[in-house]
C-alpha cells in the first residue's frame, strides 16, 4: 500500500534489533485518515471472504482492528496480556514471546467472544517472527472458529514469521512489506 510505505519513509524510525518505530502515525499517535485508509484496503484484500469477527493483540492492534471490523460490520475482539498465568475455565489462553520486550506473556479471550460458528480475520501492526500470530490463531483454534486470514500493517519479509505461517496454510495480506532493512535504510518488497 503506497501511502503506508511513504508514510513509513518520512517518519518511521528504525530502532537497534531489528525494530521500526512507527510511533507518530500508528503506535502512540495514530493517524486516523491513514488507519481508515489502511482499513479499507484490508476490506478490498478480503472482499472474496466472509468475516463476522475481527481478532486482535492489546494495544497496539485495536486502532486498526476497530477500523476494519467497522467496515466489516462485525465486532473486534482484542486479546488481552494477562498479568497472572491463572487459567479459568471461561478463557482460552496462550503463551506469546514478545519481540519488542523479549519476554513472554499469557494472553486471554474470554470464551464468550469466541464461537465456533466464527469467521475470524486476524489483525496486528507487525509481523516478525509469528509469536503474536500464532498465539491468536491457537486461541481461534480453541474455540472451533475459523481463522479466515490475517491482516498485517508491517511484515518484516527479512525474518521468519510470514514465510512459516504461509506454508502452513495461513492466508496472510501485508500492507508493507520489508525486505531488508539498515540503520539508515529501508528496502520494501516489490521495489
Ligand atoms: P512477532 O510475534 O511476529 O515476532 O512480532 C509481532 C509483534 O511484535 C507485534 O504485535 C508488534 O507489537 C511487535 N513488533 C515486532 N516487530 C516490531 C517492530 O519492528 N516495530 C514495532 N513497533 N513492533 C514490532
Amino acid at each position: 500500500m503506497q501511502e503506508l510505505i511513504e508514510r513509513i519513509r518520512k517518519d518511521g524510525k528504525i530502532k537497534p534489533g531489528n525494530v521500526l518505530k512507527v510511533d507518530s502515525f500508528l503506535n502512540h499517535q495514530i493517524d486516523p485518515k491513514l488507519a481508515y485508509a489502511m482499513a479499507q484496503e484490508i476490506k478490498r484484500l478480503y472482499a472474496d471472504e466472509t468475516v463476522n469477527k475481527v481478532l486482535t493483540i492489546e494495544a497496539s492492534g485495536i486502532g486498526l482492528a476497530v477500523l476494519t471490523g467497522y467496515l466489516f460490520e462485525c465486532p473486534v475482539v482484542f486479546a488481552k496480556k494477562s498479568k497472572s498465568s491463572n487459567v479459568s475455565d471461561d478463557l482460552y489462553t496462550a503463551k506469546v514471546h514478545s519481540y519488542t520486550h523479549g519476554t513472554d506473556h499469557t494472553v486471554i479471550v474470554s470464551k464468550s467472544y469466541l464461537n465456533p460458528e466464527d469467521r475470524v480475520l486476524i489483525v496486528d501492526d507487525f509481523l516478525a517472527n509469528g509469536a503474536a500470530l500464532e498465539g491468536l490463531r491457537s486461541i481461534v483454534e480453541q474455540s472451533g472458529a475459523l481463522v479466515v486470514g490475517a491482516a498485517i500493517a508491517v511484515e518484516k519479509a527479512f525474518q521468519p514469521g510470514g514465510a512459516r505461517l504461509r506454508a502452513e496454510g495461513m492466508r496472510i495480506e501485508s500492507l508493507a512489506k520489508i525486505a531488508s532493512m539498515s540503520d539508515d535504510s529501508i528496502v520494501f518488497c516489490e521495489e
